[in-house]
């Protein structure tokens, strides 16, 4: 078997066995970066001398007894959490000359479990959008048919482990950022609960919503590395202190008694009927491994996407005023005066989806206009989550489709904002309640993947994990790798 073939729990095993070296892996994978990238684009910073510094470090700690699960494992970070010494660009212009002096939580953290970063992955610029045609850096390519988008925002993420580049990734999820793109690339992504993962060295989209996750071929894959990934943190305000499950060991419990809800809003118009097949079959095998299954309602669903639409764009209007063109980032040429450098540093920095955010927001949040919108979202923020507390007094898990349809064309979406918007319909409202969510394999239409997604209670991540991982046990959708990728 290829080595890019196994599971990070496999490599892991070999790891410690003895059976492979850190090196020889980091080499393998680097390998195949180089080879394979430049179809997809996933990959825009690459650091081989320091990965290759640290996988002898990953061997001598194995050598010695001290390595834990992830030691020695190779990774891709998304391009906007902060690393020391190397880019971090957010997919944006602005920050195409930033070099972060230090490590994002997340960073330090897999850092410390040993794990070896290659580089960094292309993204939307700062996050925002559903295809990845956002990026200064080109768009990323669905490797499962290369016309076609992978998802975003956290794209390069989803591309590298479904092309097998790396065996996980980092992403961060705002209104589906992990969850859709994992989804269209055939592959697991997990959104932990808002505060189970410190947003401390993440650049901040919309601080409200934004959580790091994981991506990995597999559940257990996923839980090994939220495990480390996730824990309180004080330099985040929001992060919650609250102590980290051992999510591997969680892996075997049984699903009988489990109670499963499907939202009726989830399965109406607007849902592609292959895509709505595929969710059917795998409801199905969760029946057949004992959950009992049940129909719920979320009756202000269809209030979620404008609702984000106006939170989102305001915090990031707030948030991304930082990048002026004084302190870091892209500066105009021979600025006239001050607000001649602010218009110009920030004119040329952008891309046009942040600037249409940031004048939304900054609308919605102006005098006269601030209690029509943002207020009103707020509110109906508050029912979105009320909706999910009266559903989880009644199931464990919420299931349903990730994404309305499977991955579209380059430029299908490129020039209607609203259609893109409605690719997170099933996503958002999670981010909005703070939930866990979760994207799973779940089958294919004209050779195109399929996600299921999960939503759990909030710190109900084992329960998610668990439930994935006996799916993957009885299924083989997660084991499909794009032709030409193998
Ligand atoms: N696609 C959504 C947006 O464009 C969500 C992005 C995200 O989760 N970062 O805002």
């Amino acid at each position: 078997m290829n080595l890019h073939e196994k599971t990070l729990a496999e490599l892991s095993a070999a790891l410690r066995s003895g059976e492979i070296t850190s090196r020889s892996l980091t080499t393998h994978y680097l390998d195949r970066i180089r080879a394979l990238d430049k179809r997809l684009n996933a990959v825009i910073t690459l650091v081989e001398e320091q990965a290759m510094a640290e996988a002898e470090a990953a061997d001598a700690r194995i050598a010695a007894g001290r390595a834990g699960p992830l030691t020695g494992i190779p990774l891709l970070h998304k391009d906007l959490f902060c690393t020391d010494g190397v880019r971090t660009s957010c997919g944006s212009r602005m920050l195409d000359n930033f070099i972060a002096p230090y490590d994002a939580a997340v960073v330090e953290n897999l850092r410390e479990a040993g794990m070896i970063m290659l580089g960094k992955t292309n993204m939307d610029e700062f996050a925002m959008g559903s295809s990845n045609e956002t990026s200064y850096y080109g768009p990323v390519r669905n490797p499962w048919d290369t016309q076609r988008v992978p998802g975003g925002s956290s794209g390069g993420s989803a591309v590298a482990v479904a092309a097998r580049l790396v065996p996980t990734t980092t992403g961060t999820d705002t209104g589906g950022s992990i969850r859709q793109p994992a989804a269209l690339c055939g592959i697991t992504g997990i959104k932990p609960t808002y505060g189970r993962v410190s947003r401390w060295g993440m650049v901040a989209f919309a601080s409200s919503l934004d959580q790091g996750g994981v991506f990995a071929r597999t559940a257990e894959d996923c839980a090994l590395v939220l495990g480390a990934m996730a824990g309180f943190d004080e330099r985040d305000s929001t992060s919650v202190d609250r102590e980290v499950p051992d999510y591997a060991a969680h892996l075997g419990a049984s699903l009988k008694e489990l109670r499963i809800g499907l939202p009726e809003e989830y399965f109406k118009e607007g849902l592609d009927a292959g895509v709505a097949a595929a969710v059917d079959a795998a409801v199905d095998v969760f029946r057949s491994l004992g959950a009992e299954v049940k129909s719920i309602r979320l009756p202000n669903a269809h209030l979620a996407v404008p609702t984000y639409y106006v939170i989102a764009p305001a915090e990031c209007s707030s948030n991304l005023s930082r990048f002026d063109g004084v302190r870091y980032g892209h500066r105009c040429e021979n600025p006239r005066d001050l607000t001649d450098l602010y218009e110009r540093s920030r004119g040329e920095g952008f891309g046009a989806e942040v600037k249409r955010r940031i004048m939304i927001g900054t609308y919605a949040l102006s005098a006269g206009y601030y209690d029509a919108y943002y207020l009103k979202a707020q509110k109906v923020r508050r029912l979105i989550s009320e909706d999910f507390r009266e559903a989880f007094s009644q199931v464990d898990l919420i299931l349903g489709p990730t994404s309305p349809t499977t991955a579209f064309r380059l430029g299908e979406k490129a020039d209607d904002p609203v259609s893109m918007y409605l690719s997170d319909i099933y996503t958002i409202a999670v981010n909005l309640a703070g939930l866990p969510g979760m994207s799973i394999p779940a089958g294919f239409v004209e050779g195109l993947p399929v996600g299921l997604q999960i939503v759990g209670n909030y710190f109900d991540e084992a329960r998610m994990l668990n439930a994935a991982h006996q799916y993957q046990q009885a299924t083989d959708w997660h084991l499909r790798v794009p032709p030409g990728f193998e």
